[in-house]
Parts: structure tokens; C-alpha cells; sequence
């Protein structure tokens, strides 16, 4: 691509949030509804993708190769190939782009192109489940610490997680539905009760939404009993099991 001008593009990183449109910033959806060239991943809801103007290059970086996702470092490359040829690039991701969304690579490779970058923030994933399943992540009487972590990692065994989670703690697990059996196990051989209440929310924010509840011990089996998928939210903690209540009275005075 030639760039006479030698413009060179802006890549803005834009949280697109849990997937409802309802909940992108207004600035995220502005440049959505102006973007020319617009790269995605496969989280982004179709809804919010469909607020794109007509004429809009729409790269998917999701299914890109017969379903094979694109290598990160092809993905940069992209924003920086775009960019230095002129265009400003909206780069769409779930949720928030810095909160488990490479957004950082991103950045980072942008900035030593001599890209310019803006980042957009947007609803992650553990506010948009917590909201949705009335689960509140922190409470005076519950929990003034939250954590979030990633359950699919490089060595998650040789991680040290304790004092993440237990009494006047949540935690907030990402990308732990393959791994939720192993988790509650490392999280019960340090010491946390097999009581402790636990939440799982699948596709939260969104019209099939699924939120189970149980205990730490029951934790593997919740999920796999249900076959819950991605995407998907696991979240342990005091305040897990007290969303419950409150969902069950609002269903209440709805039927009444
Ligand atoms: N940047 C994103 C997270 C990307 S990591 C954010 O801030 O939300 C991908 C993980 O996010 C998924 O495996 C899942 O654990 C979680 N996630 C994303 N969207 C979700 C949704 N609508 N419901 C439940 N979990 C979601």
C-alpha cells in the first residue's frame, strides 16, 4: 500500500465491553460508527460490529487461515502496516483492551513504529458478569479486595495464587472454564474453604446468558456437568453466592 502523503494513521484501541452495544462508551461507539478500516476478534458481538458504516474493511483476525487465529505478532504487524500506509485503524477487542486483551503488545509494537495510539476503555468482562448477575464484587460486609486473573496461562500449577482469594476477598477468574477442576483444587490445597461460594457466568451480557452457582468442591463439576463454554467467568469469593438472593427476589416481584 503506498502512502504519498505519508500520513501516518492513528490505531485506536477500543474496548468494545461484554457484548450487549448498549454498553460501549460513547466514544467507542463513535468511532465504530466511523471507522473505514475496523480489525477484530472473534469476542466482539455481531450486534456492535454491525454499527459500522457501509464501505467500512472490516479485517477478522479471529478466523483468519481456515479458523486458525492470527499469530499476535501478525496482528501488529497489521495495525502497523495500516496505519503507516494512512488509515486510522479502530482495533476492536472484548471488554477492556488492556485487561487480558494483549492491547499492551499492541501498543507497544505501534509505538515503536512511530504509531500513534488512543485506548479506548470498555466494560470488562468482570464488571459487565458481575452487573448481570448481580454479584457485587466488592461489599463493606463481604470483600474490599478483588482480583482478577487469568485460569489459562503458561503454568498455572507453579503460580502462586494464595491470598487471592478467601475471607473479605473475590476473585475473578478469566479464561478458566477448561482449567476449573485444577483451579478449585490449587485454590483448596491453599487453604480455602471447599464451602466457599462460587459463580460461573457464561456469555454474560449478552441474550443467552447463564449464571451457576455452588460451592469451591463443586466447582469442576459445575461446569462440566452444564458444559459451560466460552466465554465464560468464574468468580470466588463470599459475594459470589449473594447475587443469588437478590436474583431470586427480583424474580419474585416480577411474577407478583
Ligand atoms: N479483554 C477482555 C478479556 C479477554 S480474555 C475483557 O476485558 O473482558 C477472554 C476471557 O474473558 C474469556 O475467556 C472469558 O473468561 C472472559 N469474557 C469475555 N467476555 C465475556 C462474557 N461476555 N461473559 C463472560 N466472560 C467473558
Amino acid at each position: 500500500m503506498s502512502n504519498p502523503s505519508s500520513r501516518v494513521g492513528t490505531v485506536f484501541l477500543v474496548g468494545a465491553g461484554p457484548g450487549d452495544p448498549d454498553l460501549l462508551t460513547l466514544r467507542a461507539a463513535r468511532l465504530v460508527m466511523n471507522a473505514r478500516v475496523l480489525v477484530h476478534d472473534g469476542l466482539v458481538d455481531p450486534a456492535i460490529l454491525a454499527m459500522a458504516p457501509k464501505g467500512c474493511r472490516m479485517i477478522s483476525v479471529a478466523k483468519q487461515r481456515s479458523r486458525h487465529t492470527m499469530r499476535q505478532e501478525e496482528i501488529n504487524a497489521l495495525l502497523v502496516r495500516e496505519a503507516l500506509a494512512g488509515n486510522d485503524v479502530v482495533r476492536l477487542k472484548g471488554g477492556d483492551p488492556f485487561v487480558f486483551g494483549r492491547g499492551g503488545e499492541e501498543a507497544e509494537d505501534c509505538f515503536a513504529a512511530g504509531v500513534p495510539v488512543q485506548v479506548v476503555p470498555g466494560v470488562s468482562a468482570a464488571m459487565g458478569a458481575a452487573a448481570s448477575a448481580m454479584i457485587p464484587l466488592t461489599h463493606r460486609d463481604a470483600a474490599s479486595i478483588v482480583s482478577f486473573v487469568a485460569g489459562q496461562c503458561k503454568g498455572l500449577t507453579d503460580q502462586n495464587w494464595a491470598g487471592l482469594a478467601g475471607v473479605g476477598r473475590t476473585l475473578v477468574i478469566y479464561m478458566g472454564v477448561a482449567t476449573a477442576d485444577a483451579i478449585a483444587e490449587k485454590l483448596m490445597a491453599d487453604g480455602l474453604a471447599p464451602t466457599m461460594p462460587v459463580a460461573v457466568v457464561e456469555n454474560a451480557a449478552r441474550p443467552q446468558m447463564r449464571v451457576l452457582r455452588g460451592a469451591l468442591a463443586g466447582l469442576g463439576p459445575l461446569v462440566s456437568d452444564n458444559k459451560v463454554k466460552s466465554p465464560a467467568l468464574i468468580v470466588i469469593g463470599e459475594v459470589a453466592g449473594r447475587g443469588d438472593m437478590m436474583e431470586l427476589k427480583q424474580v419474585l416481584e416480577a411474577v407478583q
